[in-house]
């Protein structure tokens, strides 16, 4: 694609929106389970954090710094999965997966509030920023994964 691909550009907007203007850029306390995530190649650094009502993400969020690509995705990930099921979650972040690191049969995550999602398509052309695309997403995994019940809220 070349730089005036209006779809390209669009993308990079999104993108550019989320890294000046992340979402869900905040501290859960208390919350039901953190994670964090590293990415040494670029230096990108995030800490998850999620919190559970029985099976469901009541609430998610993130703190840290990164590249455009490392922060747009874990803002755009927070808004994403949001009020759904650990394994409404675990599908989403196997399709995405599935659509950076570029398997010829992936298809885009698809559902309600998914669309944002495919800005990231375009990194499977760039093997190095798959780490930066999947930081997040990996770190929540982690996060889910480690959380074995309900945080009490006063
Ligand atoms: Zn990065």
């Amino acid at each position: 694609m070349s730089s005036s691909d209006p779809l390209r550009e669009l993308y990079q907007e999104v993108i550019l929106d989320h890294h000046r203007r992340p979402r869900n850029f905040r501290v859960i306390d208390p919350a039901t389970a953190t994670a964090e995530g590293h990415n040494p190649l670029c230096g990108d650094r995030y800490t998850i954090y999620v919190r559970l009502e029985g099976e469901r993400i009541e609430d998610v969020s993130f703190q840290g710094a990164g590249c455009a690509i490392s922060k747009a995705s874990a803002s755009i990930m927070t808004d994403a999965l949001k009020g759904r099921t650990r394994a409404e979650a675990r599908d989403i972040f196997d399709a995405f997966q599935a659509m950076v690191t570029g398997e010829s049969t992936a298809e885009p995550p698809e559902g309600p509030g998914l669309d944002k999602l495919e800005v990231f398509s375009g990194v499977r052309a760039y093997p190095s920023r798959v780490k930066c695309a999947t930081l997040a997403w990996h770190a929540l995994q982690a996060a889910l994964r480690h959380a074995t019940g309900t945080v009490t809220t006063e």
